[in-house]
């Protein structure tokens, strides 16, 4: 019991709440019906799910944890998980708009925003109809954020920013942008501020469009700013507050991260196990053969433990406890078992996992992302033996 110390309800692990479970069916039924049916073809045309990202403002899983008066859903971090791990399921671009929206661009606004920014820069953002963007990494700098190198100075009533960020999820589709930038060198990390910038916006351009391994129905892009001016009112949070910002945001978002990666590799088990009792070889369902259970078994056991601790750091923060290493433990977890899973599904299936014909190959594409962004797998265990080390310290 002790291993769940801190946990709003151990129950909750072991059985969901009625609400989640409606609300896990619900996504589930949403994700059969709609995503899993054309997540090959977005994914072949890199083609924006805008209808779809609609469907779920209208269902509240484009601003979860917003509350209702101010048009969200008003749930917990736990009920986010269970509609990211559904939603990505069947179609893991799909997953990563509904992340970004809800845990990089709204929730900074939600837990440092003023009254006023709250209305204008979340309320637009719950239905769907427009998704924000999280602009932290630059061209030089990724998993060492605080080197961060665009500017930002005053002149007048007006932030001047200067920079280009990097790989920008849901960039070309984006209405808004929390965008990080030092308005004071000096300072290292300390100097970096958040601000919020209307898209399209004058002095703001887009790169190219990345062309990805996985996740190619999300768009990836560079922004660019040139001379791009705001109100002094566009920033967030106070002065040389960017980086806590960003870093208590991250460590949200990776949880939902986590979620991500887990119904990537549910996907990728469903996907094995059926074609398990489908294919015969040697007169009998590969199924029957033990190589093939022991592959099954592996991977619900990596699923099975990642899902517990994406739960548990979930449920650690929607108990206002401290939950930075259980959010890097469980995106750690699930995104090196959305990868083994994705990976053994494809062996599981021979030459048909090798072939767009089957949604196996996809899955691995979409996996590998998941140990990359918002912190990659080294990045997760140096925040882990961090928090580790403080624990233990005499
Ligand atoms: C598809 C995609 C979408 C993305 N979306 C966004 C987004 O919306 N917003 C955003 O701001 N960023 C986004 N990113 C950027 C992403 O967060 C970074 O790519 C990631 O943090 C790694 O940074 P990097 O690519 O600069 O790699 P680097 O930091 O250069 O790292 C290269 C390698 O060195 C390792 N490394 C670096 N430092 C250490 C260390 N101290 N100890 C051990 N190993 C280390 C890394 O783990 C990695 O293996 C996205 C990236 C991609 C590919």
């Amino acid at each position: 019991i002790s291993f769940f110390t801190g946990c709003r309800s151990l129950s909750q692990l072991a059985e969901l709440p009625e609400t989640h479970q409606i609300l896990r069916q619900t996504c589930r039924d949403y994700a059969d019906r709609e995503l899993s049916p054309i997540a090959a073809r977005l994914d072949k045309e890199h083609v924006y799910p805008a209808k779809q990202i609609q469907e779920l403002g209208a269902m509240g899983v484009m601003a979860m944890e917003v509350p209702e008066e101010l048009g969200g859903a008003g749930m917990d971090y736990l009920a986010y998980s269970l509609a990211m791990e559904e939603i990505s399921r069947g179609c893991a671009s799909t997953g990563v708009v509904v992340s970004v929206n809800n845990s990089l661009y709204i929730g900074p606004i939600l837990k440092f925003g003023t009254e006023e920014q709250k209305k204008q820069w979340i309320q637009p953002f719950t239905t769907g109809e427009k998704v924000g963007c999280f602009a932290l990494s630059e061209p030089g700098n990724g998993s060492d954020a605080g080197a961060a190198s665009t500017i930002a100075h005053q002149e007048g009533d007006e932030w001047v920013l200067n920079g280009t960020k990097a790989w920008i999820t849901n960039s070309w589709d984006a209405s808004a942008a929390i965008v990080f930038a030092t308005t004071d060198k000096t300072l290292k990390h300390k100097g970096i501020s958040a601000f919020l910038i209307p898209m399209p916006h004058p002095g703001l351009s887009l790169g190219k469009k990345e062309d990805k391994l996985g996740i190619r129905a999300s768009s990836t892009a560079n922004i660019i700013l040139e001379d791009c001016r705001i109100p002094l009112g566009y920033m967030l949070g106070p002065r040389g507050s960017g980086f806590k910002i960003a870093m208590q945001t991250l460590d949200s978002g990776r949880i939902g991260i986590a979620a991500q990666a887990l119904g990537i590799a549910q996907a990728s088990l469903e996907c094995a196990a059926d074609y398990a009792h489908k294919r015969t070889a040697f007169g009998a369902p590969i199924g029957k053969l033990q190589a093939i259970q022991f592959k099954l078994a592996d991977m619900a056991v990596a699923i099975e433990g990642a899902r517990l601790l994406t739960w548990k750091a979930a449920l650690l923060r929607d108990s206002k406890k401290a939950f930075t290493k259980e959010a890097a433990m469980a995106k750690l977890a699930a995104s090196e078992a959305a990868t083994f899973c994705s990976h053994q599904a494809i062996q599981v299936l021979g030459g048909m996992g090798y072939v767009t014909d089957m949604p196996a190959e996809r899955h691995y594409r979409d996996a590998r992302i998941t140990e990359i962004y918002e912190g990659t797998s080294e990045i997760q265990r140096l925040v882990i033996a961090g928090q580790l080390l403080k624990e233990y310290q005499l």
